[in-house]
């Protein structure tokens, strides 16, 4: 074998995918058609779930001193500002992020692509899969080099990150359902002033449509998004200039464009792949689903794939566990896909709908009501665990078990484990719970119980134990999240709970590793990687 896995494309996806891979150990190729790190922004949130994912990889930090942090959307119609929504820390105590970043893709890429030279291995650029074929033992593809042969690599599993068009996706014959919208996208950052609140998302809304006014890195740098208008649809050789008379008809005429440094559009689709696994191949990131950008969720529904399958593949190619695990990556994301893809689709509708009571009332009523129901507290959090994937959670999956007891308020089996900051011992400080977890490996959080005696049987050196002390701060913290005394929950190393109850006993936690997560089946190299 050449390798354990082929990443096919370094977008995020395949970057993400590839760090989680040869952090745990895993032989891994990572290759791309272009010849280097792409340069425009395209997509530029970044969820607070995606900020906790880097804060593992050892780069959000950086993310954090590039980007910046969207405090506010003023919401405009008919040339004046309707409202404004505060954004701020609107997940304050949710999540060490409690935020939305704004960092362009080819920033995010860039840092993903640090770590993972980092780590000893570099994108093979100019290098594309044109063919594969798969053995029940492995996979062969077939990848055009840089000087035009094309060579067979044999690997054990193929990861298709190749984005909206993927070869992956194709030479499994796996049907990509949905449909294109009608109308187009532009793309612009530009140098500009005018009446816009500096550092803050301006939206403008018109009865036909909307524009988004991004701030950008660096003085009076934007990122503009609109609807190109209906007249110039159908044309190739579409700029600026042709978009700049109708953004001043909505947006003023105050509105003075220095410079632009890359315009583009894009048509959009709404589309899904009918499965994410065939035999040795998998898809994810654009692969695998393509939506609006409405909600700047593209980008981090991809990189949530990547860590979702990253464990799984480690696992079993490592042969610590059966190939059966791996169809819970399919199982878990779909659904992920499918809500978003429903989510985004009927925000967009609303959003380019040309009836003329949809544009009054998204002119109109929309942006004081948005003020309005977002100065509420309960309301901002809720719209920050849709909105970061925070609330993201896979109740359903096989992977997930709540044993009797647990209270119905209580975190549950498929939910993201909630940040604490818990003292480790009576007199020590306050400490950041996901700074203590190693996502490289499965830890049993124990509450109110003493820990089991011995080694927890079942997962060996995959499995970490933390005792949450007994304290009045503990109890505080654990009461805020819901978590009740006596209780146990075994999280998984992407961070959702595995299983969780009352009172711990070694049966439950053998039990899930051995017949859940099928541990132990095919043990081949216990002890040579991690999760
Ligand atoms: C103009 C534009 C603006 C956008 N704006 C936003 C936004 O504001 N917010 C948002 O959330 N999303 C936005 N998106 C979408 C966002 O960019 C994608 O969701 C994101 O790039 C998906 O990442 P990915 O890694 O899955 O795929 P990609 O970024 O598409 O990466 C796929 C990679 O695979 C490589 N590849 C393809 N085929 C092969 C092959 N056969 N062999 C080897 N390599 C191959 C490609 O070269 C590419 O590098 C925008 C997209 C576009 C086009």
């Amino acid at each position: 074998m050449d390798a354990d896995v082929l990443v096919v494309g370094a977008g995020p996806t395949g970057l993400m995918l590839a760090n989680q891979l040869v952090r745990r150990g895993v032989r891994t190729l990572i290759v791309d058609r272009h010849d280097g790190p792409a340069t425009q922004t395209r997509a530029l949130g970044v969820q607070a779930r995606t900020l906790e994912i880097y804060q593992h990889l050892g780069i959000v930090e950086r993310a954090i001193e590039l980007g910046r942090k969207a405090t506010g959307v003023n919401l405009w119609a008919s040339g004046r500002r309707a409202g404004r929504v505060p954004f701020g820390d609107a997940g304050l105590g949710l999540s060490p992020y409690p935020y939305l970043l704004i960092l362009g893709q080819d920033d995010n890429e860039r840092l993903l692509g640090d770590a993972l030279r980092k780590q000893g291995l570099a994108v093979q650029w100019n290098t594309e899969l044109v063919g594969l074929s798969q053995e029940p033992d492995r996979a062969v593809a077939r990848v055009k080099q840089p000087d035009g042969s094309v060579r067979e690599v044999t690997v054990g599993w193929i990861a298709g990150c190749d984005g909206a068009r993927s070869a992956v996706r194709e030479l499994n014959g796996i049907a990509f359902r949905g449909a294109a919208y009608e109308h187009v996208f532009f793309v612009a950052d530009t140098q500009m002033t005018g009446p816009m609140v500096k550092d803050e998302v301006n939206v403008y809304l018109w009865p036909e449509g909307f524009h988004l006014f991004f701030p950008m890195r660096g003085a009076d740098h934007w990122r503009l998004v609109g609807i190109l208008p209906p007249e110039l649809r159908g044309r190739e050789d579409v700029s600026l200039d042709d978009v700049i008379p109708s953004i001043r008809e909505e947006a003023g005429s105050g509105l003075a464009f220095q410079g632009c440094s890359w315009f583009s559009t894009y048509r959009i689709h709404h589309r899904r792949a009918e499965r994410f696994r065939r035999g040795r191949s998998f898809v994810l990131g654009d692969a695998a689903h393509i939506h609006s950008p409405v909600g700047a969720q593209g980008m981090n529904t991809g990189l949530q794939d990547a860590y979702n399958l990253g464990w799984k593949l480690a696992l079993v190619v490592s042969g610590r566990a059966e190939e059966g695990l791996l169809d819970t990556y399919e199982e878990e994301r779909v659904p992920v896909a499918q809500r978003l893809l429903r989510t985004t689709d009927q925000a967009f509708a609303f959003v380019v709908s040309d009836s003329r009571l949809v544009g009054v009332v998204r002119t109109r009523i929309l942006p004081k009501l948005l003020a309005f129901v977002m100065a509420w507290k309960s309301i901002q959090r809720l719209a920050f665990r849709t909105i970061s994937q925070i609330g993201i959670r896979y109740r359903e999956s096989s992977l997930a078990v709540t044993l009797p007891g647990v209270p119905a308020e209580a975190p549950r089996a498929g939910d993201r484990f909630p940040w604490l900051r818990l003292k480790r011992s009576p007199d020590g400080a306050v400490e950041d719970l996901y700074e203590r977890l190693d996502d490289r490996c499965f830890t049993l959080l124990v509450v109110g119980q003493p820990a089991p005696p011995g080694e927890p049987p079942g997962a060996g050196d995959l499995l970490r134990v933390e005792v949450v002390s007994s304290d009045p701060a503990n109890d505080r913290e654990l009461a805020r999240a819901g978590i009740p005394r006596p209780s146990f929950y075994l999280v998984r190393p992407d961070g959702y709970v595995a299983l969780c109850g009352t009172r711990l006993d070694g049966g439950s936690l053998s039990e899930y590793f051995s017949e859940r997560l099928r541990l132990g089946a095919a043990r081949r190299g216990e002890g040579e990687s991690r999760a």
